[in-house]
């Protein structure tokens, strides 16, 4: 059995609802038990949005196909490299590799071909592909190519709520499949939820918790819904203050629930108080992943509105994010890749309860 603490629903609606002093207390304890579990390091990884280019049309995200007011771009596998070459020269050891949603042919050679230049330069470079749901073929293509971790975010574990925040050419038991699927090639698996979207009830985050405990997960990134002014969802009403609460709170249960994996503090925190990715170390993330994609493209990536860019200067911008994570009483760590202890411990299968 793998590292998990087990807490009805209704506990964890209770405790996502927890505001003031109570909610202090909760990102304490959360704390505690990351230092426990995972140590006080949080892994430093280089985001790389190289292509904004997508076949799915979500009613809320920025990049939806039919956006048409979005400047479209594809990095070549040479560009890839230029900006892991940047991450590398900035020490990192870790970088993700993020995109639009595609099928094509051409669009798998450019993943794979991108993955096998960035291993051959650099072998102990850990790579994360996060390019949504594919064939099983392609899955096991891109994990021999060099990618060992995977997210995919199922974005509402509930099928009702992913319906309604999706046209009816994508399909929820699709997503699932892809994400056993992933399991199976042995990747470590990541996915994640839109906290506070539209039409979610209290009840959906917990059983999104839930979710990710029967699926075992190995990683978890997820961030509140911000609305982005060309979509569907764009106009809906929204209280910023309510989803950055739920969010801190969200990874808060979910490191008290699932201990030894990697939790990420992500950009939307960041993007709803100037400090967020903080808080989202504070309530128990050990994963921040700073932006190493070309800077004349950050804009073209807006999957919401306000959406951060970063700096220019990357190394500036990673060096003054190494002194915010000390000055947390955190460690800051690039140099060591940071394989999910969850994944570590499940695929030895050693009992840990
Ligand atoms: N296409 C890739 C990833 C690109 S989008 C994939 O399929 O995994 C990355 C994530 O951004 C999505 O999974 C979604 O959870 C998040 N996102 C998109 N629009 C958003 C919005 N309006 N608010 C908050 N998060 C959003």
């Amino acid at each position: 059995m793998a590292n998990v603490t087990s807490i009805s629903k209704k506990e964890i609606i209770e405790l996502l609802s927890l505001k003031g002093s109570e909610q202090i207390e909760l990102h304490r304890k959360a704390s505690e038990i990351r230092r426990d579990s995972v140590s006080d390091r949080v892994y430093i990884r280089g985001l790389i949005e190289f292509s904004n280019i997508c076949e799915n049309d979500c009613f809320y995200c920025g990049i939806r196909k039919s956006n048409n007011n979005v400047r479209r771009y594809e990095l070549t596998p040479d560009e890839i490299l230029g900006a892991v070459d940047e991450a590398a020269s900035s020490g990192l050891t870790s970088v993700v590799l993020q995109s639009g949603e595609r099928r094509d042919r051409r669009f798998i050679s450019l993943v794979t071909d991108s993955l096998r230049i960035i291993k051959q330069k650099y072998p102990f470079m850990g790579i994360t592909l996060s390019s949504g749901e594919q064939d099983r073929s392609v899955y096991e293509e891109f994990h021999k190519a060099g990618a060992s971790r995977y997210l995919l975010r199922i974005e509402t574990s509930n099928e009702e709520h992913y319906n309604r925040l999706h046209p009816g050419a994508m399909s929820f038991r699709e997503r699932i499949r892809s994400l056993h699927d992933l399991r199976d090639t042995g990747f470590q698996v990541g996915t994640g939820v839109m906290i506070n979207s539209p039409f979610q009830i209290p009840e959906n985050l917990a059983d999104d918790i839930l979710f990710f405990q029967t699926l075992d997960i190995d990683m978890c990134g997820m961030g509140p819904f911000i609305p982005h002014s060309g979509t569907p969802l764009g106009k809906v009403e929204y209280s910023a203050e309510e989803s950055f609460n739920l969010g801190l709170n969200m990874i808060a249960v979910l490191r008290i629930v699932m201990p030894d994996i990697n939790i990420a503090s992500t950009t939307a925190l960041e993007t709803l108080s100037p400090a967020g990715r903080e808080s989202g170390l504070m309530a128990g993330a050990n994963v921040v992943m700073p932006q190493f994609s070309p800077f004349s493209l950050r804009d073209s990536y807006t999957l919401y509105d306000n959406k951060p860019l970063g700096s220019e200067d990357n190394r500036g911008f990673l060096d003054s994010l190494k002194e915010k994570i000390k000055s947390l009483g955190l460690i800051p760590v690039t140099e060591n890749s940071g394989t999910s202890i969850h994944y570590i411990r499940r695929t030895q299968n050693v009992s840990t309860c």
